[in-house]
């Protein structure tokens, strides 16, 4: 049984190390970069921080006890997945440059043929795709923006080339990845206007560096590290029934508590009123930084809160008619999160195009299984993010998911495939726009969580406990069973035809 994992960040890697531990040694990562790695080697801007604690933000079979500070740096992160490569031997299965540009499922040979983008074909019994929904860039588009004279970044392609010392340097966006950019960048700009539409909510940093001595404990008691590790996941997912189930109380105390530190941070009354999120507590990304406000009220930081009317070579102008001239913008302006496929076509059963069956809304089968789409399994897929933990806490779980799912075709050969039934899918789209409804990201804010009809296609209604139970046995009585020898009768049938 082949298996082509697309991806190499947490998830294709993870994916890999389980299935080298279960002794499926028939796989291929196809990785369209020339490195490993994923979202944490793309985001390379100052200041790319992970916000979740990096004892818990690390694959609990592959545990790294000594990082350096408890949220590590981007360099740090990217280093460990390196690093995995090694320490698991994984190096020869990685076909770097691999830029899968089509997959496609034939209903004779029960394969999927995949093609990338220099022409190579290969074909594969089950795809697993780990390229995440955070990978290609969402840069708005504004009149006269190819005019301006000079460089515009993105935080996630960011080049190091562009020297900012001493320029004049616009930000677009206040999200997790701006907010991050700007601290880091505000010492060695001349100037830096930074271009809010919406307020977030920004909760302190607790970050700090680990001692000597007890990354020396962690290193040598795995125990501690693991016990870190657990209380960690304990601390966050408290947060799920509290807070982002928008029980009243709970809410209300937690907004009390950030405005407060808010109103202690920032002094001045009308920037205190303009960096004031006018929705509720969890309805966005809320982001982490204790540097945020001191650097909003640097004398050479701006927070511009009045939209972008155009582009000229030298900056930009304003809705209101003012000119910023400007050496330098970044946009901090998130992703193109509702294509999750990026260019990748993919062709399921009779034809159909994943593209558009999903349309504007991602849908699977728990985040990992689509109908018509036989032995593909999505790692991180629609309805699998989460505000209130750490992402990596679902992959694995979806891991161990996919892993059953292998297990069943390796040892009945008869089965060729395993197909969600479009029953199992429906009902679990329903399930989540139920109890989307009154949770926290339904609080009126626009994120990219939802798409432009208002569905939220990107997080998980629940806490990580129950996504776990949900998907701690595999559910084979929702997927249709093809068999090898007779693909035909699979059609007629959720059970094994
Ligand atoms: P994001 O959360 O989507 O934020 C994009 C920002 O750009 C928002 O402030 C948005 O304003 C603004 N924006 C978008 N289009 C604009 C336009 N036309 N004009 C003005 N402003 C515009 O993107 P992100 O900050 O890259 O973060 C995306 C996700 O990546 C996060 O939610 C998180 O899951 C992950 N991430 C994590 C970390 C971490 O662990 N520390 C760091 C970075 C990213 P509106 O709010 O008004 O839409």
């Amino acid at each position: 049984m082949m298996v082509a994992i697309i991806g190499s960040g947490f998830a294709g890697l993870g994916m890999a190390i389980r299935l080298q531990a279960e002794g499926i040694d028939d796989y291929v990562i196809l990785e369209r970069g020339t490195d490993v790695g994923g979202t944490w080697r793309d985001n390379t801007y100052p200041g790319a921080a992970c916000d979740i604690p990096s004892h818990l933000y690390s694959l609990s079979f592959a545990p790294k006890r000594d990082w350096t500070r408890v949220y590590s740096p981007q360099p740090e992160i990217w280093q460990y997945l390196r690093e995995l490569v090694e320490r698991f031997d994984l190096r020869d299965r990685i076909r770097f440059g691999a830029d899968v540009v089509r997959c496609e499922w034939n209903e004779g040979d029960h394969l999927w043929h995949l093609t990338t983008a220099d022409g190579t074909t290969l074909t594969a019994d089950v795809v697993v795709n780990g390229i995440g929904f955070l990978r290609d860039p969402g840069i708005p588009s504004f009149p006269g923006q190819e005019e301006f004279a000079g460089p515009q970044l993105h935080t996630c392609r960011w080049d190091h080339e562009v020297d900012l010392t001493g320029k004049r340097v616009a930000v677009i966006g206040t999200g997790a990845s701006a907010i991050q950019v700007v601290p880091a960048i505000a010492d060695q700009v001349a100037s830096l206007t930074v271009f809010q539409r919406t307020a977030p909510w920004v909760v302190p940093s607790r970050d700090r560096a680990y001692s000597q001595w007890e990354r020396a404990l962690y290193r040598r008691l795995p125990g501690l590290a693991r016990a870190n590790r657990t209380l960690t996941y304990l601390q966050k997912e408290v947060r799920y029934p509290l807070v982002f189930a928008r029980h009243q109380l709970p809410v209300r105390i937690a907004e009390r508590y950030v405005r407060t530190w808010l109103a202690q941070q920032v002094a001045d009354p009308e920037l205190r009123a303009a960096v004031t999120p006018d929705f509720g507590l969890g309805c966005k990304r809320v982001v982490i930084s204790s540097d945020w406000y001191p650097t909003l009220q640097r004398d050479d930081v701006t927070l511009e809160t009045t939209d972008i009317d155009r582009f000229t070579p030298s900056g930009v102008v304003l809705a209101d008619g003012r000119q910023i001239d400007l050496d330098v913008v970044v946009y901090g302006t998130g992703f193109r999160a509702n294509k999750p496929l990026g260019t990748m076509d993919v062709i399921g059963r009779d034809g159909t195009s994943l593209a558009q069956y999903w349309g504007p809304r991602p849908t699977a089968h728990l985040g990992v299984s689509v109908p018509g789409f036989p032995n593909m399994f999505t790692l991180l897929g629609p309805n699998t993010g989460l505000g209130h933990n750490s992402v990596v806490v679902m992959v694995e779980t979806e891991i161990e998911y996919v892993m059953q799912a292998l297990r069943i075709l390796r040892d009945e050969p008869e089965l060729a495939a395993l197909d969600v039934t479009q029953q199992a899918h429906d009902d679990f789209v329903d399930e989540i726009d139920r109890r989307h409804r009154g949770q926290a990201w339904a609080a009126g804010c626009h994120s990219w969580y939802l798409n432009d009809e208002g569905d939220n296609f990107a997080v998980w209604p629940g806490s990580t406990v129950e996504y776990r139970r949900r998907l701690r046995r595999f559910d084979r009585k929702n997927y249709r069973h093809i068999r090898a020898d007779r693909p035909d009768r699979a059609l007629l049938g959720s059970q094994t035809a």
